[in-house]
């Protein structure tokens, strides 16, 4: 497995890949792996002979300083976990290298309105810090096709959207969610919840699992209050609980207009917030 800390040598290296005719897999991570992160390189190791994972924890998308302090750095772990699975390369550059000064980084694309609604409405400036960085990365990297989670269904949206508006040569493949037994959704933030808030955060699921068996009983406006009112737990936050279009994101009213249907969750347990997800219709397939 290589490792490389610098633009100049991941991209002398792979240009070498390339000229043999070799395609590239490339999953953007944030480190502090778990093996939800190890499933997009299982997916892009069954699709590309050269496999790139990057860790780069992106301070643009961190809309909290407190969250960006205490995000959780595992690096000496990281690397093991990707070896063990086969992944060829790991870049982990440095601030510097993906913002160096003099560099015009900004996104000239308007994410509007994938990107006021839910995280974006209670995360500001984070998607334009996401889309900024995934957008540096693809020039860095110039892979083949891109692997990304299900589990941030949002940010595969606006990704998507990114690479159609700016006609990015990269096929999008969606990766599904990696839960743990219990139905909690991987997460590298999983580990900072203490023993009786990791006992209780399997509601999350649960609760999305109910409004997927109550999408045909009750109007959309009552599960997501009922949904909320689930989530209303000692030391839980709920910030939103919203069932949407798969494609626009935007709010529905009434489900027989639409094929493809997700409910997004956001709560805070404790000092830690989750997001999580699942499809309650899908009669397209996304792409
Ligand atoms: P992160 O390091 O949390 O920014 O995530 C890096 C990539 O891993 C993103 O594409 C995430 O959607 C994906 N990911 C994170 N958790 C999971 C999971 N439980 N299952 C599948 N993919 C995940």
């Amino acid at each position: 497995m290589f490792v490389f800390k610098t633009v100049s040598e991941l991209q002398q290296y792979l240009n070498s890949r390339r000229a043999n005719g070799e395609q590239i897999g490339f999953a953007p991570t944030m480190g502090a792996l778990h093996l939800g992160h190890l499933d997009l390189m299982r997916h892009s190791k069954a699709q590309n002979a050269c496999t790139v994972c990057s860790i780069f924890v992106n301070p643009t998308q961190f809309n909290d300083p407190k969250d960006l302090e205490k995000y959780p750095r595992t690096p000496e772990k990281d690397l093991t976990m990707l070896e063990s699975v086969g992944t060829e390369v790991v870049f982990m550059p440095s601030v510097e290298e993906i913002y160096p000064p003099g560099l015009d980084l900004t996104l000239k694309l308007d994410l509007n309105p994938l990107d006021q609604v839910m995280e974006g409405a209670f995360r500001p400036g984070h998607f334009q810090g996401m889309a900024q960085v995934v957008k540096r990365l693809l020039d860095i990297v110039q892979p083949d096709r891109l692997y990304m989670g299900q589990k941030d269904f949002q940010q595969f949206s606006i990704v998507g959207y990114m690479i159609r508006q700016l006609q990015l040569p990269v096929e999008l493949v969606m990766v599904p969610t990696v839960r743990e037994s219990d139905g909690l959704a991987m997460s590298s933030r999983n580990v900072r919840l203490s023993s009786t808030q990791r006992q209780a955060a399997p509601i999350i699921y649960q609760t999305l699992e109910w409004a997927k068996s109550q999408l045909d009983l009750r109007a959309i406006a009552e599960i997501e209050t009922a949904a909320l009112q689930r989530l209303s737990l000692p030391d839980f936050r709920p910030e939103y609980f919203q069932i949407v279009d798969g494609k626009t994101l935007q709010p529905i009213i009434n489900p027989t207009k639409h094929d493809w249907i997700v409910a997004c969750v956001a709560t805070w347990v404790g000092e830690v917030r989750l997001i999580d997800n699942l499809a309650l219709a899908q009669k397209t397939i996304p792409g």
